[in-house]
């Protein structure tokens, strides 16, 4: 770091001012999380000057001898960490290890069934501005309004009906449990091959919190970035029969040269992953949404479909008149971090939707337990309660929030 801050002192401010705001603020974004040293370290290493078109032992570069180790060690502890038949580390990202998915199974113009994102779904789950919904016949499931749960008696009927090539499971906004067993049969009668998008509950499943939706589907991804706590990327777990066309499809069919630093984070974040702290760490994680969703309640807040069995809670904010808009920008102003979100069947626009979505994987790797974070949803009614224009009220509780945010360190500080 002290070559940057005297080559590149610019860059190396607004490193350092990052890093402050992650030390300082309440990180409440569900899809984030703080890795550890290691991880950084590994992915500000040597490797990021190697090319290593291939796979290890099937190299179209030399030299390449030692990534060879790094990527078999990922490969070898993410079949353990997931009991996969099958693991491709090398996806830059979640996106690019559906897109190798997609291209594995299905051609342009091919049905799939996937959650509709209003309902938590992914971008990559067929939406109209993505490639998945730009190249396929999408049709959508999507939750209840009676209970705000997937409706898996609509989703049987419709898949059945519908017979489509692929469905697609997993969700970014979803706070309750997926029965991937109950998908995997639908998918089958159906004749569907099943996809399942594990990206926010990944470390959940690692820890055995969640159910696993190896055994169930034809296909699974994740990103290694959000409750899994490695570095930013993707990953493709899949049956032994699909093996060598994910391989293809990942590379050359979707990138090319892979990110071999970023594999040597993911080898030491799934190591992390498979020691027993990583399973007291997980369930914290879920203790920690429970709590803060209850909190919530009692504040007058509504919590979709009631509370959360996962690592993050949609939070209703139209009994207090709010959006998740404007909520967002307060509790930003007020050391707090989230997304504004929508609900299901919103009555919000995109831009204002009326929800916020808070998750606790990342202030529960800085320590926080369940009496913490009700003192965190204290500090978010606190803040919501002010209004906008309010600066110095903001301000106040922006200076108790960081006072707050001391007692728990921040992981993996580079500098
Ligand atoms: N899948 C799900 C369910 C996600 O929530 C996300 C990211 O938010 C992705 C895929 C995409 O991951 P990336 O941002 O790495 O492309």
């Amino acid at each position: 770091m002290h070559d940057i801050e005297s080559q590149d002192p610019e860059v190396f401010s607004a490193i350092r001012a990052e890093e402050q705001r992650q030390r300082n603020h309440i990180e409440l974004i569900a899809s984030e999380n703080f890795t550890s040293a290691a991880v950084m370290k590994a992915q500000g290493s040597h490797l990021t000057n190697k090319y290593a078109e291939g796979y290890p032992g099937r190299r179209w570069y030399g030299g390449c001898e030692h990534v060879d180790v790094i990527e078999q060690l990922a490969l070898d502890r993410v079949k353990q960490l997931f009991g996969a038949e099958h693991a491709n580390v090398q996806p830059h990202s979640g996106s690019q290890a559906n897109a190798a998915v997609y291209f594995s199974v299905l051609e342009p113009g091919d049905k799939i069934f996937t959650m509709d994102l209003a309902h938590g779904g992914h971008l990559t789950h067929g939406h109209k501005a993505n490639f998945s919904g730009k190249f396929y016949d999408v049709t959508h499931y999507g939750v209840s309004p009676d209970d705000e749960r997937i409706d898996y008696d609509e989703l049987e009927k419709t898949a059945k009906a519908l017979k489509p090539k692929l469905i697609t499971a997993g969700a970014s906004a979803y706070p309750r449990e997926i029965d991937f067993e109950r998908i995997g049969r639908i998918a089958r009668e159906a004749g569907a091959f099943l996809f399942v998008d594990m990206a926010h509950i990944a470390g959940l499943v690692a820890a055995g919190v969640h159910p696993s939706p190896v055994p169930h589907a034809d296909f699974v991804t994740t990103t290694t970035h959000k409750s899994l706590r490695g570095p930013r990327g993707g990953v493709v777990l899949c049956k032994s029969e699909f093996a060598k066309k994910i391989d293809a499809l990942v590379f050359p069919g979707v990138q090319g040269g892979p990110l071999m630093h970023v594999i040597a984070a993911k080898a030491v974040c799934f190591r992390e992953a498979l020691q027993p702290d990583f399973r007291a760490y997980a369930e914290q994680v879920v203790k920690n949404a429970r709590s803060l969703a209850a909190r919530l309640a009692t504040h007058g807040y509504r919590i979709v479909s009631g509370g959360t069995d996962n690592h993050l809670l949609l939070v209703d904010l139209r009994p207090h008149g709010l959006n998740g808009s404007d909520a967002s920008l307060a509790l930003d102003e007020a050391g707090i971090t989230v997304n504004k979100n929508g609900i299901p069947f919103d009555t919000g626009s995109p831009m204002k939707p009326s929800g916020i979505r808070i998750g606790t994987p990342a202030v529960t790797t800085r320590g926080m337990k369940e009496a913490d974070v009700e003192k965190v949803a204290d500090f978010i009614h606190r803040a919501l309660q002010v209004k906008k224009t309010d600066a110095a009220a903001l301000g106040a509780i922006r200076e108790e929030v960081f006072a707050f945010n001391k007692a728990f360190p921040l992981p993996g500080s580079a500098l």
